[in-house]
C-alpha cells in the first residue's frame, strides 16, 4: 500500500460522482470506485429525467440545497457543454381531497410555505387557471396548483457523466468495474478492500445507493428499505403540445387514487412522455429485483395517466425499473459512521435526492476534508432514528 489517499469514495452514481468532483476541485488526493461503469441503469440514477424544484415540500432544510444545486448544475453544464438542467417549469397539483401523498403529509402546503420563506418565485393557480394554461390536464374543480418556473428536470445520466469527467480532469483517480468489498477504519486511517486490491486513505465516503446496506452492519442496514420503481414512456398524439416550452414537469396528488402520478415533457425528437407513480409494497435488493417492466405495470400507469391527462396514446415505447433507498421519514442520511468519524455515509434517496446531488457532493467533500459544510446537516443524522 504505497499510496495513501486523502479520501476514497465508494460508489460513483449521483452522489459519489458529485463528491469526487468536489474533492478533486479542493485539491484532495482522491480514489473513487464503482462496481460498474457509471452512468449505468442498475441503481437509482437512470431514466433520462429527474424532477427538480427549488421549494421543497419534503422539509425546509432541503430548499437551500436545491437552490445551491441549480447553481452547481449551471456551473457544471457550462464546464461540460452538456445540457443538464432544463428549467421548463414545474406544476404540483393537489386538493383538500387528495388521496395520494408525495413522500410526506402536507407536501403541497409545505412547498408553498417553503417558497414563501425562501423567496422562490411561484404562482398559485385554481383548477380553471390550470385547465386554461395546460388543457391536457383534466383537473377537477377544487384541485389547485403550485407553479414554479425555475423547476423542471435534470438529465441523470448526463449529470453523472459530466461529474465524472470533471472529477477526472481535476485529478481524481476513478476506478470503475472495481467493487468495494469492505473497509476497516482505525485510528490512523481507513483501509478499503476491493476486488482488485487494498487502498489506504484518511477518509472514506460510502455512496453506494441501493447497495448501501451491504456495506453496513445489520443495525444500520435495517434503517434503509429498497423499493423497486418503474418509469414508463407513453406515446403522445401531438409531441409539439408536450414539448418543454408548452408542457411542464408535474407532480399530481390525485383525488381518486392513493398512487399519485408525475411526469415530464417530451424530450427533443421524442414522441412520448415519461410517466411514473410510486410504489412501496415490497422490499427488494439490487441482486433480487425484477428488472423487467411488465404489461400489467404499464397498464396501471397508463390508466392513471389517461384518466387525468388528455392526448396520451395507447403505446408504451419504453419502460425501466429503478431502485429507491428509503428511510422511515423519507429523509436522507448524510452523516459520519457511528463507529468511525473517518467514514461518511451518504444515502440521499427516498425518491427525491437527485436534484440535490451537486450540493450534497459539495457538503460531503467539505466534511471529508475538514471544512464546515455550508448547510446544516443535522437533519440528515443517524441520531434522529434513535428518537
Ligand atoms: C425511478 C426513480 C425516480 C426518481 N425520481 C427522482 C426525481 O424526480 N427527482 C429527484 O430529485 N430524485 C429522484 N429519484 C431519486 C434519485 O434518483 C436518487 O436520489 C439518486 O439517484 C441516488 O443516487 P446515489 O448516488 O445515492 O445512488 P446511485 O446513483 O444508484 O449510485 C450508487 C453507485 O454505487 C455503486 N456501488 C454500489 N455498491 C458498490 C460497491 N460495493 N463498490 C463500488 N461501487 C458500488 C453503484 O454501481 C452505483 O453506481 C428517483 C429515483 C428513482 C429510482
Amino acid at each position: 500500500m504505497a499510496v495513501k489517499y486523502d479520501v476514497a469514495v465508494a460508489g460513483l452514481g449521483a452522489m459519489g460522482s458529485a463528491a469526487a468532483r468536489q474533492l478533486a476541485m479542493r485539491g484532495a488526493k482522491v480514489v473513487a470506485f464503482d462496481r460498474f461503469e457509471p452512468p449505468h441503469a442498475l441503481g437509482s440514477s437512470h431514466g433520462a429525467t429527474r424532477v427538480t424544484r427549488l421549494a421543497i415540500g419534503e422539509g425546509d432544510h432541503l430548499t437551500p440545497l436545491a437552490v445551491r444545486s441549480h447553481e452547481l448544475w449551471r456551473e457544471l453544464g457550462a464546464e461540460s457543454g452538456a445540457a443538464l438542467l432544463n428549467e421548463c417549469g414545474l406544476l404540483i397539483v393537489s386538493s383538500d381531497a387528495n388521496a395520494a401523498q408525495t413522500h410526506v403529509s402536507g407536501f403541497f402546503d409545505n412547498t408553498v410555505a417553503a417558497a414563501g420563506r425562501f423567496g422562490i418565485a411561484h404562482e398559485l393557480l385554481d383548477a380553471a387557471q390550470i385547465r386554461a394554461r395546460w388543457p391536457m390536464f383534466r383537473v377537477r374543480d377544487g384541485e389547485h396548483g403550485y407553479f414554479e418556473n425555475t423547476g423542471g428536470f435534470v438529465r441523470p445520466e448526463a449529470c453523472v457523466r459530466a461529474q465524472l469527467e470533471s472529477a477526472r480532469r481535476h485529478g481524481a483517480e476513478l476506478r470503475t468495474n472495481e467493487r468495494v468489498l469492505g473497509f476497516d477504519a482505525g485510528t490512523h486511517g481507513v483501509t478499503v478492500t476491493t476486488g482488485k486490491g487494498s487502498y489506504a486513505t484518511e477518509r472514506l465516503i460510502v455512496a453506494a445507493g441501493p447497495w448501501l446496506p451491504e456495506l453496513l452492519p445489520p443495525s444500520l442496514a435495517a434503517l434503509f428499505k429498497i423499493y423497486r420503481q418503474i418509469q414508463v414512456w407513453l406515446e403522445v398524439e401531438d409531441a409539439a403540445a408536450f414539448a418543454p416550452q408548452r408542457f411542464p414537469v408535474f407532480i399530481w396528488e390525485l383525488q381518486n387514487s392513493t398512487r399519485g402520478i408525475y411526469g415530464f415533457p417530451a424530450l427533443a425528437g421524442e414522441h412520448a412522455i415519461k410517466l411514473a407513480s410510486e410504489e412501496f409494497l415490497s422490499v427488494t435488493t439490487p441482486a433480487a429485483m425484477d428488472r423487467d417492466v411488465h404489461v400489467e405495470e404499464i397498464a396501471a400507469v397508463q390508466a392513471l395517466a389517461t384518466a387525468n391527462i388528455g392526448g396520451i396514446g395507447a403505446r408504451c415505447v419504453r419502460g425501466a425499473a429503478c431502485l429507491y433507498t428509503v428511510t422511515r421519514d423519507f429523509g436522507f442520511v448524510i452523516d459520519r459512521h457511528p463507529d468511525s468519524e473517518r467514514v461518511i455515509i451518504a444515502s440521499p434517496c427516498s425518491g427525491h435526492g437527485f436534484k440535490h446531488s451537486p450540493a450534497i457532493g459539495e457538503a460531503l467533500a467539505d466534511m471529508a476534508v475538514g471544512r464546515a459544510p455550508r448547510f446544516n446537516l443535522a437533519p440528515f443524522a443517524f441520531a434522529r432514528f434513535a428518537r
